[in-house]
């Protein structure tokens, strides 16, 4: 049976923004899955009560989100006006004047005439070829103002921009971004940025939630994982799995978690997470595990200008 919609919350530019939605990115796609699985992903998540897709040109996926999606409509599941879907620019986009045929190319892709959210994948800009760029992100998000006003995306926003380079935009432009996405799990804790942009009234959606909680390809896991015995208390006490214990822990903080699962089970596990709560005791023991290693390092951009994290 299905758990349930994820409740709303209301973005500074008055639109509405389900609070869990499903992650469609292929940093931690397995080398087995297809294309196809995204489609199918996508389709058994809006079956299931996701209302919110999160994807990115950069991902390759539009294509089969936006198929996942046709199919929902088509069988009278949903309709467009239900569903929130965020998608990203690409770095190697951030001319003003190539934000929004970059979107035009996005949406074709998905099959759609809008989407929800339209962010600024990174704040670094690189050339085609990949090699670094200087572009100022303050034009692009003018570039980002105007897909906007064309109606193109509803609401804008960016992502992994660290407190200085929000504090710069929100200054600059007089145009509060609606969302900023980054790295939220209990090894990255983030309370200064998730602070500073709730302040603002940027509200935060939170990538690779599970942190090591899940395996990752590569990395050496710090704690805690997914046998932790203070996390497995209190799945035992709400009768939920540790990686649903670590979702709510995002939501009672306020954010938006994206959890990525191709996997139909855990798609629905991941969702059904509405009917219980964490105290703020419990909430501040999750958040004392914070080590402030992320999953996402992408330490070959250190010296890119505009680079948004510590650069050891
Ligand atoms: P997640 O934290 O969502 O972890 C995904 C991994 O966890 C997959 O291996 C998945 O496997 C597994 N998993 C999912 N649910 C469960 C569960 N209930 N129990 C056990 N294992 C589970 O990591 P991501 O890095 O993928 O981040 C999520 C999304 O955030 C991305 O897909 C993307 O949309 C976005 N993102 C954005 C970035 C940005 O720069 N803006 C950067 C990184 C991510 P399986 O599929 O087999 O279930």
């Amino acid at each position: 049976a299905m758990a349930g919609l994820a409740p709303c919350i209301q973005l500074n530019d008055g639109y509405n923004i389900p609070i869990l939605a499903l992650g469609t990115g292929r940093g931690t796609i397995k080398e087995s899955e297809t294309l196809d699985q995204v489609r199918q992903a996508v389709f058994w998540a809006i079956e299931e009560g996701y209302r919110h897709i999160d994807t990115a040109a950069i991902y390759g996926d539009e294509e089969q989100v936006g198929l996942g999606i046709a199919e929902a409509i088509n069988k009278g599941i949903v309709t467009r006006d239900q569903l929130f879907v965020t998608t990203k620019l690409w770095n190697d986009k951030h001319a003003r004047q190539d934000v929004v045929p970059a979107l035009r190319e996005s949406l074709r892709r998905l099959g759609l005439d809008y989407v929800d959210l339209y962010l600024i994948h990174f704040p670094i800009s690189e050339k085609a070829d990949g090699s670094p760029d200087n572009i100022d992100h303050l034009e692009t998000w003018q570039g980002m103002q105007e897909a906007r006003d064309l109606g193109l995306a509803r609401s804008i926003g960016v992502s992994n921009f660290n407190i200085t380079q929000i504090s710069r935009l929100v200054e600059s432009s007089g145009v509060r971004p609606a969302v900023n996405q980054f790295e939220v799990n209990p090894t990255m804790t983030q309370e200064p940025l998730v602070t500073h942009c709730q302040n603002l009234g940027i509200a935060v959606m939170a990538y690779s939630p599970f942190g090591f909680v899940v395996s990752r390809k590569g990395s050496q896991a710090p704690p805690p994982g997914v046998d932790d015995p203070t996390l497995v208390a209190l799945a035992n006490k709400y009768g939920k799995t540790v990686e649903q214990i670590v979702l709510r822990y995002l939501i009672e903080r306020g954010l938006i978690p994206i959890p990525k699962s191709t996997n139909k089970g855990r798609i629905a596990q991941n969702i059904d997470v509405f009917d219980f709560q964490l105290s703020d005791n419990e909430v501040a023991t999750i958040s004392r595990f914070n080590k402030n290693i992320r999953v996402v390092n992408p330490t070959d951009w250190k010296d890119y200008p505009n680079y948004p994290f510590e650069r050891d």
